[in-house]
């Protein structure tokens, strides 16, 4: 799916419009909340299957023009990862790609299709693995993101995961360069949010 004002994969689902957009032609507005009036979709979330992830990988490249993704001190291609799945009537519209790094779970990569985002699928996404992360002992989940994404900043800080290190410079280093990111913000910096398991009730 691509951007309604260009040809960059679209990574969101204008709340106005409904239309998709790219993260440079997302903006930011400040809006008063309206809880009742949110979308809510009927999904099912479940460990990925074999069968899924010729469909996961598509999606990821489709979203990031690859499957590997740099976080933390690693280098993880998600085909090679663990997954949630998002289905709506059986088609995969969303994932959640996960590693174990020690004590933790590592949130890879976290996409849903635009026009099924705002209804809910990205935190049941989370939710399920806060579920795996527990069923493992682990003692906290760990995901890193760049300075520029304010969705995800708000997404994940909303779930109670709170920001434990800011990197400058590492995605600039990694990219060679100042890359634009959402609403035009120079990516430069990584940003790492962790959650710690015993802290999980008052997010639910
Ligand atoms: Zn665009």
């Amino acid at each position: 799916m691509r951007c309604e004002l260009c040809k960059r994969p679209a990574w969101y689902r204008c709340g106005r419009t409904g239309v998709a957009i790219c993260p440079v032609h997302a903006s930011l507005e400040v809006v008063a909340s309206q809880p009742d009036e949110g979308r809510s979709g009927s999904f099912e979330v479940r460990a990925a299957t074999l069968e899924e992830y010729p469909c996961l990988k598509q999606m990821a490249v489709d979203f990031w023009g690859e499957t590997e993704m740099e976080c933390f001190e690693g280098v993880y291609d998600v085909t090679q990862l663990p997954a949630f799945a998002g289905l709506a009537e059986e088609e995969l519209v969303g994932f959640l790609s996960y590693a174990i790094e020690e004590d933790a779970l590592s949130i890879v990569m976290l996409n849903v299709l635009p026009e099924h985002q705002g209804a809910g699928l990205g935190q049941e996404l989370v939710k399920a693995v806060i579920g795996e992360a527990g069923r493992r002992n682990l003692s906290r989940l760990i995901v890193g993101t760049s300075n520029d994404n304010l969705p995800a900043l708000h997404f994940y800080q909303r779930l109670g995961f709170v920001i434990a290190e800011v990197v400058p410079g590492r995605i600039v280093e990694y990219h060679g360069g100042v890359e634009e990111g959402f609403a035009g913000i120079g990516v430069r910096d990584e940003i790492r949010l962790g959650l710690v398991l015993g802290d999980v009730d008052q997010a639910r």
